[in-house]
């Protein structure tokens, strides 16, 4: 009998706020250690806390964009725990009150609850060397978002394309810079298998895989040591596991707490965030649009193909790209082609960002007019492309610096025809047999002799019509 996978995802995501959530220290990513800190943060005794309004706004993009239910009343509770990086011994949070639930998220042809979306602020970080071990809170009090999923996901691959999805919608809102390096995002997995249709089994909570690579491996790994024990006749207990992705393995950290160990209360120095319908439709109405409905755009007033519209938003910057290349060169399907296929490979071939990226948008819009225009034919416009990408010069010098510009003039490729069919009398004589299909060599002959410049129509056209005229001289 067959085991299926049961999964739920807890996210972290760090919003994208130029101060902490209680306090107006910066949150800036790699400043030396501990020179982002104030007494708020710091947990000293008598320091107030004070909400951030951007935090919220952020959090509720992400609720609204999730379609969530956004309560008009939430609360942020104390979550007690002891940990060196914890400075005041409690972590805020919102508990039995959080700011919006009963969301969802469509991931390919199947739809993910989300059961609550709420605010918190970030731990603090340790840094280990060999004997010793460092405190920074320069993130301590950063803030937070947590989104964490109904138990629908089935797969560890169905897991990691949630996670992607969750990721491209936190980047296209701006909550966040989805940058897993630096622990933007964060991913803690529930896994349980059970009989197909049977009630749910004990779970274990992997935590923090973070990169897409080892969401789905840590995921696989936990599934089959879990179909393992059960085959054995083993039980299952509940505890927090680590990925050590060196070994391929997943470890056992803790036994998993419950949530009355955490000693929850309603933490005493803020007020009830009261979050009310005219800032709910004012996030609604400052919504970024999002990859759906850019996707959808491309399609329907660009006649772009679904898996290339799909795969243009993949991130907002791409998106982004496209469209400017798309308003500077006016060939949406064009536009799609170049940046779909050629962009993203000299993308990923140099391991560079859009970012950096030497070729703007109007300087691949103007190649490809030179395309549309005729000026260069395709293979040559590839070649032009690479050394845009190569040393950021535009697509108009390049051709007229190395005189590659397309050859449309009927004299000249006649007269390099002329040389051609002299050069290759043999096989003149083989397609006047009627061995026609020597023509496609002759061809490539005169698109060699005119250095791949030569219009291919035009080449063509000339090139039978001198055969079959000398022919019948
Ligand atoms: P905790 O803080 O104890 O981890 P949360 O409510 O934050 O609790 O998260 C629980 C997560 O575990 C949710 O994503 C939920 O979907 C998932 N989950 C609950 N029960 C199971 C189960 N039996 N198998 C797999 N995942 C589960
Ligand atoms: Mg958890
Ligand atoms: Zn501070």
């Amino acid at each position: 009998m067959s085991w299926e996978a049961v999964i739920g995802l807890e996210v972290h995501a760090r919003l994208l706020t130029q101060t902490k959530i209680f306090c107006g220290c910066p949150t800036a990513f790699g400043a030396p250690p501990n020179t982002q800190v104030c007494p708020v943060c710091l947990g000293y005794p008598g320091a107030l806390p004070v909400l951030n309004r951007k935090a919220v706004e952020l959090a509720l993009r992400m609720a609204v964009a999730t379609g969530c239910e956004i309560h008009p009343r939430s609360v942020f509770a104390r979550k007690n725990y002891f940990y060196p990086d914890l400075p005041k011994g409690y972590q805020i949070s919102q508990f039995d009150q959080p700011l919006a639930t009963t969301g969802r998220l469509v991931v390919g042809d199947r739809t993910i609850r989300i059961h609550r979306i709420h605010l918190e602020e970030d731990a603090g970080k340790l840094l280990h060397d060999s004997n010793s071990t460092l405190v920074d809170l320069n993130r301590a009090g950063t803030p937070l978002i947590e989104i964490v999923s109904e138990p629908d996901v089935r797969s560890s691959e169905e897991a990691a394309a949630y996670f992607t999805r969750l990721r491209q919608l936190l980047m296209f809102v701006d909550a966040c810079d989805g940058n897993m390096e630096e622990g933007s995002l964060r991913c803690d997995a529930n896994i349980s298998v059970r009989r197909p249709g049977g009630p749910l089994g004990t779970r274990t909570e992997v935590k923090n895989v973070n990169s897409f690579r080892y969401v789905a491996r840590a995921i696989e790994h936990e599934i089959e040591r879990q179909i393992g024990v059960l085959e054995s006749r083993g039980t299952i207990r509940q505890e927090t596991r680590l990925f050590d992705a060196a070994a391929n393995e997943t470890r056992v950290m803790r036994s998993k707490e419950e949530a009355h160990d955490y000693r929850y209360f309603p933490e005493p120095d803020l007020l009830t965030l009261e979050v009310d319908d005219a800032w709910v439709a004012s996030v609604r109405r400052n919504m970024p649009p999002l990859p759906a409905q850019r996707s959808q755009r491309y399609r329907s007033e660009w006649s772009i193909p679904p898996a290339d519209a799909e795969a243009l938003v993949a991130t907002r910057d791409l998106a982004d790209y496209f469209e400017a290349v798309v308003s500077a060169s006016g060939n949406p399907r064009l536009a799609a082609n170049w940046v779909r296929n050629e962009v993203l490979r000299v993308l990923n071939d140099r391991n560079i960002e859009l970012a950096g990226y030497r070729v703007t948008p109007p300087m691949l819009g103007e190649l490809i007019r030179m395309v549309e225009a005729g000026t260069i034919g395709g293979k040559i416009a590839k070649e032009v492309f690479d050394e845009m990408s190569a040393s950021g010069e535009g697509a108009a010098a390049i051709v007229a610096k190395r005189g590659l510009s397309q050859i449309s003039d009927p004299a000249a490729i006649r007269s390099a025809a002329e040389r051609v069919l002299a050069a290759n009398a043999a096989q003149v004589e083989q397609y006047r047999a009627g061995k026609t299909q020597v023509f496609g060599f002759l061809v490539g002959q005169l698109m060699k002799e005119t250095r791949g410049k030569a219009k291919a129509e035009l080449a063509n056209e000339i090139l039978r019509e001198m055969l079959t005229s000398a022919s019948s001289e």
